[in-house]
């Protein structure tokens, strides 16, 4: 079956997900706390782009120095819970164009139903990193890799900061080119598919909405 997963065990990540987890996390803490881990997520995820050689005049005089190659990096968030990590991911990639997926879980079949759908025009030749703070049971990330392929990025990362074996081993099933980054493999999924321990509905803690 094969495919990536990458976890993020350093100590800054460990310690902010564990104030995360705890259920007696306020709502602005939990926001905060998604964005710094966020942020230094990217700094993992972005750890291979490539970069060349330009020209740069100092105060002191001529160098050569590398920058960032190729088009811009497109963030595609899943909709809702992938917004929050957006933000973060922006403070360190500003330039990066943005996409959309919006999915919902069906809560019989807890398939995902797209309902929402925009990426930059041209994909192609752009890496493109999904956001999502849970892969659960992997469905959602399924479907948004699937429909993101169609429209040719040179490249497709998943970021997420909560996974599960199940959700892994679904994810990679279909798409074990897509190297999958979290700060956490927890234990198990429940029978309503959350992640156990886990940290509850993302969506909800970062949006105040239970
Ligand atoms: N979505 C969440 O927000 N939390 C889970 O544990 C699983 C899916």
């Amino acid at each position: 079956m094969g495919g990536e997963i990458h976890v993020i065990g350093h100590p800054l990540v460990q310690h902010k997900l564990s104030l995360m987890r705890r259920k007696e996390t306020s709502t602005s803490g939990f926001r905060a706390l998604v964005a710094e881990v966020s942020m230094l997520l990217a700094y993992e995820v972005t750890r291979d782009l490539p970069t060349q050689p330009v020209p740069i005049e100092t105060p002191l005089g001529l160098t050569s120095a590398p920058v960032l190659d190729g088009k811009k990096i497109v963030l595609v968030a899943i909709l809702r819970a992938g917004t929050g990590i957006l933000d973060g991911k922006l403070r360190i990639l500003p330039s990066a164009r943005v996409g959309h997926i919006g999915l919902y879980r069906d809560p019989e079949t807890l398939a995902a139903v797209e309902y929402y759908f925009k990426v930059p025009k041209v994909m192609r030749d752009r890496d493109a990193i999904v956001l999502d703070p849970m892969l659960a049971t992997g469905n959602s990330a399924v479907a948004a890799v699937e429909r993101l392929k169609a429209t040719g990025p040179r490249s497709i990362k998943f970021v997420c900061l909560v996974t599960c074996p199940e959700g892994l081993r679904h994810f990679h099933a279909r798409h074990a080119d897509v190297p999958v980054y979290a700060a956490a493999v927890d234990s198990h999924l429940d029978a309503h598919g959350y992640i156990v321990p886990g940290l509850g509905d993302a969506g909800d803690r970062l949006f105040g909405t239970r």
